[in-house]
């Protein structure tokens, strides 16, 4: 990862990973010839290597050469020369260790798609490669060369394979915990989880504190606390945590308190370092489980909105195609019927009139005779967009069936709506309909009108009587209005009966 940074950078960073060695050094070795329990500045190394490039294995030498040389210098048994030499072959194999981690990084970062957390079940893989590996393979060196000098006592194999094991875990654990705060601060979390989560922080460091000092007792404790956190607080969380936990933990042991001082000092080193160990992949496990569990459900809460909005819209869609004629584009019959069964219910209530008026053309099979059933088509679409234009909003044109229309007439008594009728039959007589490719045509529309009165019991009472009325219509000779109270027209052709009375 190239980084563009000024000269403060590469001094800033090689002062972090000396400060976090002295630390390591100073407080975390329980006594002489152990060295750190938690080596922080391997993890400090990896970063280096992360954020500056190619002067990065310079950077990291010099850093670790600064913090081993004194370690070497501080020993009685090695003159300067040798403990410099020491020194710097130590901060060759640190250097070695931090880019072979920062490449297993990079590697995987790719495989992530650049997703600087892994999901759970590639955690393992992350921890191995990252972790594990860069010491497993560089650490031997490092002891071969302290017993070569004879920093180290050359005691049993056991012990040798057991101070091989820790140096290998204190490094691993350096890097294990340290990555995941880099990783904070990469994806700018480290600030807000700490502004957010200030009081659990300090409840860990508080809670930690009584369990070194006071009663030790207390430090099963931390797993439901640190549980609580992952949950809460997912990884960032977890890391800022487990940091400030582990360090306190080998602080307190270094200084002879806790759970873990009480055994042999080479004792207490080890079961430290696998406390620190199991506490810190379940709580980060943990954390990284619960942090895919929370993606999952979100993008399921997403899928389950979109679903429903499309389910939303498909119904209206349905629910449109349910209720409208498909070739006029007015409400169907069904429609109708619903429209006007609550009409009939609130003219009832609210004892305000309401009128209906059922339209038929006249002759329309001469119409799709002579002119072809196309232009028929034409014909009952035109005439019902003439229809609807010459009603108001709150009336319901709709398609009976075939060439017949009925029409809602809410608030309107008979009187009015034959009126109504009578506009609708004089527009249609007086428009001439024209359509491409055919002469224009001239329709007339008969029209049975009726109001809702105190005998109906149903719609079909109420659509017999509007339909007696239209058949006196066309029995009248077309072209006419019948009002069923009277079953008298309002109008007749010329030539025709003046009256349709019953
Ligand atoms: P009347 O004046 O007595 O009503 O005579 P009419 O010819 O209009 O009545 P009739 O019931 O004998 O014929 C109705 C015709 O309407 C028959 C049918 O083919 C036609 N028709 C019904 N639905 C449609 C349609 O959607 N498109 C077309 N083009 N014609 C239709
Ligand atoms: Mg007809
Ligand atoms: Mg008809």
């Amino acid at each position: 990862m190239k980084q563009n940074h000024t000269a403060i950078t590469p001094l800033l960073l090689m002062l972090m990973y000396i400060g976090l060695g002295f630390f390591s050094i100073q407080l975390g070795s329980l006594n002489e010839g152990n060295l750190a329990v938690v080596w922080l500045a391997s993890g400090a190394g990896l970063i280096l290597m992360l954020r500056l490039g190619r002067i990065a294995p310079y950077a990291v030498l010099l850093s670790s050469f600064a913090v081993n040389t004194p370690f070497y210098i501080a020993k009685d048994s090695l003159s300067v020369r040798v403990a410099l030499l020491c020194g710097l072959t130590t901060a060759a194999v640190d250097t070695l260790q931090s880019y072979l981690a920062q490449r297993q990084y990079q590697q995987l970062l790719l495989t992530e798609k650049g997703d600087i957390w892994p999901a759970s079940h590639r955690l393992p893989i992350h921890w191995l490669r990252i972790g594990l590996l860069p010491c497993a393979l560089t650490m031997p060196a490092l002891i071969l060369l302290q017993h070569s000098i004879g920093l180290m006592q050359s005691g049993t194999p056991s012990e040798m394979i057991r101070s091989t094991l820790s140096l290998i875990m204190g490094d691993t654990a350096g890097i294990l915990l340290m990555l995941p705060l880099y990783q904070c601060w990469l994806s700018r979390r480290l600030m807000h989880t700490l502004r957010r989560a200030w009081l659990p922080m300090l409840g860990v460091t508080v809670f930690t504190v009584i369990a070194i000092f006071f009663y030790k007792y207390l430090m099963v404790l931390s797993l439901p606390i640190m549980l609580y956190i992952a949950v809460r607080y997912l990884q960032p969380g977890v890391s800022i945590a487990l940091f400030i936990m582990t360090q306190l933990c080998v602080v307190g042991t270094a200084m002879g308190y806790g759970q873990f001082a009480n055994a042999s000092s080479a004792l207490a080193f080890f079961n430290l370092q696998l406390f620190i160990f199991a506490i810190m992949l379940t709580m980060q496990y943990h954390a990284s489980t619960q942090a895919s569990l929370q993606r999952r459900q979100g993008e399921l809460e997403q899928q389950i909105q979109a679903r429903t909005q499309e389910l939303i819209s498909a119904n209206a869609q349905l629910l449109e195609l349910a209720s409208t004629d498909d070739l006029t584009q007015v409400p169907n019959r069904r429609e109708w019927q619903k429209r006007c069964a609550e009409a009939i219910v609130r003219s009832r209530r609210y004892k305000q009139p309401m009128s209906i008026i059922l339209l038929d053309i006249d002759h329309f099979k001469k119409i799709n005779d002579r002119h072809g059933h196309l232009i028929g088509d034409l014909v009952l679409k035109r005439i019902s967009q003439i229809c609807v234009s010459k009603l108001r909003t709150i009336d319901t044109f709709a398609r009976w069936g075939g060439e017949e229309f009925v029409i809602l007439l809410p608030e309107t008594d008979q009187q009015q709506a034959t009126i109504v009728a009578e506009k609708l039959r004089k527009t249609i007589e007086a428009e001439p309909l024209n359509f491409e490719g055919s002469q224009a045509i001239r329709a007339t529309i008969s029209l049975g009108v009726t109001a809702l009165s105190m005998i109906d019991l149903t719609l079909d009472d109420l659509i017999t009587r509007t339909d007696e009325a239209l058949y006196a219509a066309k029995a009248n000779g077309r072209n006419c209005v019948i009002n069923s109270d009277t079953m008298s027209t309002s109008y007749l052709s010329p030539g025709m009966n003046h009256s349709a009375q019953r």
